[in-house]
């Protein structure tokens, strides 16, 4: 979608600090860090939430998962633990309107969220 953020970052036309990429998946560091590691991982294609998840996208919810295992050990935080985090929808906040998933670590993290 020409006029999504995530999907003119995954097209290189708005820079980030991309950490991944594979031919399925990009990730990078989030803008505004709520942790000392904090990263986006989105699939290329547009998805607007979890809720669009479906048949036509068998392999994403896995790999965002996988990436995400892969990139906590890359940043050093897999022992010490992260959290990952998928806002969907007005309720839990979420502000862009393209599936991604936040790897937050390098610090304790407080339960529940707020
Ligand atoms: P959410 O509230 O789950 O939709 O999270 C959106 C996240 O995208 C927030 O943590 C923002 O800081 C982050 N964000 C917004 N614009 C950019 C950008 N241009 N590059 C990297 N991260 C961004
Ligand atoms: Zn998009």
């Amino acid at each position: 979608m020409a006029e999504c953020l995530f999907c003119r970052i995954a097209a290189k036309e708005i820079p980030a600090q991309v950490v991944y990429e594979d031919e399925l998946i990009i990730a990078f560091r989030d803008i505004n860090p709520q942790a000392p590691v904090h990263l986006l991982i989105i699939p290329k294609g547009h998805v607007a939430s979890v809720r669009e998840i479906d048949e036509a996208h068998p392999l994403v919810a896995g790999r965002l998962l996988r990436v995400a295992r892969d990139l906590a050990k890359q940043e050093g935080v897999a022992e010490s633990g992260y959290r990952l985090v998928v806002n969907t929808g007005q309720d839990a906040g979420q502000a862009i309107a393209h599936l991604h998933l936040h790897l937050l670590g390098g610090r304790a993290m407080g339960w529940p969220p707020g």
